[in-house]
């Protein structure tokens, strides 16, 4: 028999080995990494799926600063900017990020798509990604997206280059600009990098931004269920596309299921003279503010394709803004087109200033400067269409003020 003093000197062992027991494995939990506390924070995040690992351990740091910061994480749209770029732009695209970080992007960091039909330099991988807290992913163009599709006669489109400059026809001569144009109306929003985005607001180099814009534009285009934003609108020079309009009107007779017709088409804002000729209004797609789902959809694809096959994009000088302004206007509702009115901007020569007293407010454009009235701008016929094409300040706050981040939340 144990003596009952044994006894007691034992059970205070065991106590004394259960609570030591319990010690460990609260503070050294079995399988459990340093990280895997914030996983679950990732997992509800549509971004999360596109984080290479590399970039992980930078963006767990972050969430541990913003968890102990605030509670409220901000929630993204699905939504990123694209820059095409060569290598030599660098500094004119410092400028622009610059603006639109300033304006816009540091109170929400979406995160940047640059592309470029050559490797990106070191150089302006650090000096664009340093810009931004925003994720940035850098791409190269392959040869299915950026050169000649095997049915172009090369010969022949390079004598076509030359009659161009030597009448004197802008970029008539230039080969690397077709191929951006192309690039540009029926691809960038198929590269991989762009796959798993919902929405996409285009940034070039050396443009201005005038106005700060506080609320979530992407939210904006999705809640309106908006397919493409725009701020200025001109008539394209006739000698780049002689022949984009009657090849378009071959794709309209051959494809009535995709075009928007009635009271809500913005088809009218295209011809003078009731669809005989095109009078050449388009949107600069120098900005926009689009749904990449929308250039992605069949009926997208298939105009790109059958303008494509004719070979206009490198027989003349076809220019992307045209081409995705005639599948807006020939597919859309009027309702899914909305005019930046609120963003003062500037791609040289001309320059989208707002001239309402309250946007005014928040911008340091010249409003003499606005090319809105202008005679080779096309809002005035755009108006002619869409009378209410303007929001008011009323219009203007109710749309937007629901996307304005609330204090305290974390971008
Ligand atoms: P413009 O606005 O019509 O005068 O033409 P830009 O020279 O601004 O070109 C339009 C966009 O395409 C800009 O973002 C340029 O950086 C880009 N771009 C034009 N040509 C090339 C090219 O050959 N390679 C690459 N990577 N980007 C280009
Ligand atoms: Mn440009």
């Amino acid at each position: 028999m144990m003596s009952k003093r044994r006894q007691t000197v034992g059970v205070q062992i065991a106590a004394a080995l259960a609570v030591l027991f319990i010690f460990v494995m609260f503070y050294f939990p079995e399988g459990q990494d340093r990280t895997s506390v914030f996983k679950p924070l990732m997992a509800d995040t549509e971004e999360s799926q596109l984080i290479p690992d590399a970039m992980e351990a930078g963006f767990l740091e972050n969430e541990r600063n913003h968890q102990q910061a605030a509670a409220v994480k901000y929630d993204r749209a699905n939504a990123v900017f694209v820059v095409l770029a060569r290598n030599r732009e660098l500094n004119g695209i410092r400028k622009s990020m610059r603006q639109m970080e300033d304006r816009f992007n540091r109170k929400f960091n979406y995160p940047y798509v640059f592309l470029n039909d050559e490797e990106f330099s070191e150089e302006f991988i650090a000096l664009t990604s340093s810009l931004t807290k925003g994720q940035t992913f850098y791409g190269k163009i392959d040869e299915s997206m950026w050169g000649y599709p095997s049915h172009i006669n090369q010969t022949y489109a390079a004598e076509c280059r030359k009659n161009m400059q030597d009448n004197k026809v802008i970029y008539g001569g230039s080969e690397s600009y077709r191929h951006m144009c192309r690039f540009q109306s029926g691809f960038f929003f198929r590269h991989p990098l762009l796959e798993t985005f919902e929405y996409y607001w285009r940034l070039e180099p050396d443009i201005e931004y005038y106005c700060d814009v506080n609320y979530d534009v992407f939210k904006v285009m999705k809640d309106n269920d908006f397919k493409y934003g725009w701020t200025i609108s001109l008539t394209e020079y006739m000698a780049t596309i002689p022949t984009l309009w009657e090849t378009t009107k071959k794709f309209i007779a051959a494809h009535p299921e995709y075009m928007e017709t009635g009271p809500e088409s913005l088809r009218e804002w295209i011809t003078d003279d009731n669809f005989k000729t095109y009078n050449g209004c388009h949107f600069w797609s120098n900005f926009e503010v689009g749904s990449l789902n929308f250039l992605r959809s069949e009926r997208y694809i298939k105009f790109f394709e059958h303008l494509d096959k004719v070979g206009g994009f490198f027989y003349e000088r076809w220019g992307d803004a045209p081409v995705h302004s005639l599948a807006v206007a020939l597919m859309l509702k009027k309702s899914e087109v909305h005019f930046f009115n609120d963003i003062g901007y500037k791609h040289n020569p001309l320059m989208h200033c707002p001239i309402e007293g309250y946007l005014q407010k928040s911008c340091h454009c010249n409003k003499q400067e606005n090319f809105d009235w202008n005679n080779w701008s096309c809002a005035t016929r755009y108006k002619k269409i869409h009378p209410e094409f303007i929001w008011n300040e009323h219009t203007f706050k109710n749309k937007t003020s629901p996307f304005i981040p609330t204090p305290g939340t974390i971008i």
